[in-house]
Formats: structure tokens, C-alpha cells, sequence
């Protein structure tokens, strides 16, 4: 791994009493494409959005690019360059395409805006078709390539992506996949990617971890990962 971009170690998080991190240890290499998986309720949600400051990261500490953001608040973590395209999209639905990838632009005052429009409608040329449409008029998988491209407009430095493929067909799902590929191969964006979709994801990722009940149980090389017998039972077979 190159030097690692983001890292925690010994993360706890709550929810009130109910400990839903108990002890993370993990890292995101510069560079990297970095997948989570584990079955629902694991907690892969609640790893990211504690990276993001809410729920604020109780035990151990969450280090970007060198500096301890355990405590920053969730405004500040954006202008750090790190971005992210949560579950369920969350994409303005009243707003049209243009005016949601304004908002990601907004984050670093419309610089570059002109040239990183062009750069998104060019990964994305679905979305320049549709740049008057509203949001939430988009289909499922426009959404996703919407709610990535907000994303990048922000020129993130680290793009961490909630489970990018949920409810898409499988072969939106694999544009997406290709596209966040074609991002860190290019680009050299980082990505942390938390999926369901294990097949995908592994495949796809440098590295990956394992996660059951809050806990990392497995880490290693993502296609490495993927022989495992542990992996394929509990994410691959039947699912
Ligand atoms: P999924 O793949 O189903 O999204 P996940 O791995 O992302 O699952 P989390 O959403 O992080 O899992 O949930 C971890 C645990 O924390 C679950 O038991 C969940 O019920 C609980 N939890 C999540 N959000 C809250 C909340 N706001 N209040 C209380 N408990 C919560």
C-alpha cells in the first residue's frame, strides 16, 4: 500500500447506548480503491458517516492526509477534499441535473467550474442530455451517476462511495463500476467504496476489508479476498 490517505484506528461509534463501531482499524491508501463489505446492519454505513463527523467517532481517531479529523465537524471535512455520495443517493430532487453538480461545485467557490462541467458530462453523457431535467425525474441509475458526479465536482482528493450499485440493474452497475475505475486509473482518485455487491467490488478494489457486527474480521488484496471460502459463503454464494 502507498501512504495511507486515510486511516482509522480503534474507532467506536454509538447510537446511544448501542455500539455500533467497536474498534475499527483501517486504511485507505493514496491512490488506492479501497472496498467495505458485510451484510446489513454491519455498520458500513455508520463507518462512513462517522469519518464525516456525525455520529462523532467516540474511542480512537480518524487521520486524513496527516491530520487528526476525529473532532473536525462535518462542514469542515468537505473542504478537506473529501467527498461522498451516500446511500439512497440523496440527490436535490427538485433542483435540475445543473443545478445539483452547482451545488458540489459550490464547496470550492466555482473554480474550475466551466472545465469541471465538462469533465463530468464527459464521463457522464447521459447527464448532459438531461442537465435540465429535475433530479429526482432521473431514472435509478442517472441518480447514482448524478449523485457521483455531484461528487466530483468538488475535486476530491478521496471519493467515498455508499453502496453506488444498490438497486441498480446489473449492467448500470457495471457502468458504474467502470467509471469509478476509469477515475482512480486516470486520475489517481482514491476511493472508499462500501458495497453489498461483493463480486464487484472486490474485483474491482486494490484492497478490501471484511466487516461483521461492527468489527473488521478479514482485510487483504480485494481479488485475494475474493478466493477466500469465508468471503464467497457468506457474500457470493446464492447472493
Ligand atoms: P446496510 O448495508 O443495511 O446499509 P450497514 O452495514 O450500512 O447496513 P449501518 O447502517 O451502519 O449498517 O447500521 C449499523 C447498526 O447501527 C445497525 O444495527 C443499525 O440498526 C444501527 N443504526 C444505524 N443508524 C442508526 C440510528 N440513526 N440510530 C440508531 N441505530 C442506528
Amino acid at each position: 500500500m502507498t501512504a495511507p490517505l486515510l486511516q482509522l484506528a480503534g474507532v467506536t461509534a454509538y447510537y446511544g447506548s448501542i455500539a455500533a463501531l467497536k474498534g475499527v482499524d483501517l486504511e485507505v491508501g493514496a491512490g488506492e480503491i479501497v472496498t467495505l463489505i458485510g451484510a446489513n446492519g454491519a455498520g458500513k454505513s455508520t463507518l462512513m458517516m462517522t469519518i464525516f463527523g456525525s455520529p462523532q467517532a467516540r474511542d480512537g481517531s480518524i487521520t486524513y492526509d496527516g491530520q487528526d479529523i476525529t473532532r473536525v465537524p462535518t462542514h469542515e471535512i468537505a473542504r478537506l477534499k473529501i467527498a461522498q455520495s451516500p446511500e439512497g443517493r440523496r440527490i436535490f430532487p427538485r433542483m435540475s441535473v445543473l443545478e445539483n453538480l452547482k451545488m458540489g461545485a459550490a464547496i470550492n467557490g466555482f473554480a474550475h467550474f466551466d472545465e469541471d462541467l465538462g469533465r463530468v458530462f464527459g464521463i457522464f453523457p447521459r447527464l448532459k442530455e438531461r442537465a435540465q431535467q429535475r433530479g429526482g425525474t432521473l431514472s435509478g441509475g442517472e441518480q447514482q451517476m448524478l449523485a457521483i458526479a455531484r461528487a466530483l465536482m468538488s475535486r476530491p482528493r478521496l471519493l467515498m462511495l455508499d453502496e453506488p450499485s444498490l438497486g441498480l440493474a446489473p449492467l448500470v452497475a457495471k457502468q458504474i463500476f467502470s467509471v469509478v475505475k476509469e477515475l482512480n486509473e486516470r486520475d489517481g482518485l482514491t476511493v472508499f467504496l462500501v458495497e453489498q455487491n461483493a463480486y464487484h467490488a472486490l474485483k474491482l478494489a486494490h484492497r478490501g476489508y471484511v466487516m461483521v457486527n461492527g468489527r473488521i474480521t478479514l482485510s487483504g488484496g480485494g481479488r485475494e479476498l475474493l478466493e477466500k471460502p469465508e468471503v464467497r459463503a457468506a457474500y457470493l454464494e446464492g447472493g
